[in-house]
């Protein structure tokens, strides 16, 4: 347990100084904007689409570490990755930061996403966490509204 939370605390330090994808997406072709009230966290994802396979994803945006790392590490997990396949990616990573502390976690498919896990010590992070996913939704469904974690 002390070595997951010491890659939890490495993955976030590591993805926030340095955030993957960082930069707009000039030829996407959906996109859509984020916002955690709870924390003051925003951002905007930017997906370039192949049918229902998402080629590129790309995000900008401010928030805090975690907001900032589960954005990077959010778009390196989706490209390549059909609508769907994202999708339930993203229904295994809230399940994995809604499951109490004491219990298992299924953590099949998460590959990296799994150091969240430590998230859960933090309840009121698990909005930063889940915002870039709650905004991949709505790029999903070209929702122009601004995605809120509330
Ligand atoms: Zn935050």
């Amino acid at each position: 347990m002390s070595d997951l939370r010491e890659l939890y605390q490495q993955t976030i330090i590591d993805h926030n100084r340095k955030p993957r994808n960082f930069h707009p997406l000039t030829d996407a072709d959906h996109h859509a904007k984020g916002h955690n009230p709870l924390c003051g966290d925003r951002l905007e994802l930017y997906l370039k689409m192949d049918g229902d396979r998402i080629q590129d994803a790309s995000f900008t945006g401010a928030g805090c570490a975690i907001s900032t790392a589960s954005a990077s590490m959010m778009t390196e997990a989706i490209k390549g990755r059909t609508i769907q396949e994202a999708k339930s990616l993203f229904t295994k990573f809230h399940t994995l930061l809604t499951t109490p502390m004491h219990e298992p976690i299924d953590v099949d498919g998460l590959d990296k996403l799994e150091v969240f896990s430590g998230v859960r010590e933090f309840p009121v992070r698990i909005k930063c966490a889940t915002l870039a996913w709650h905004t991949l939704d709505a790029a999903l469904k070209d929702d122009r509204s601004e995605a809120k974690t509330e």
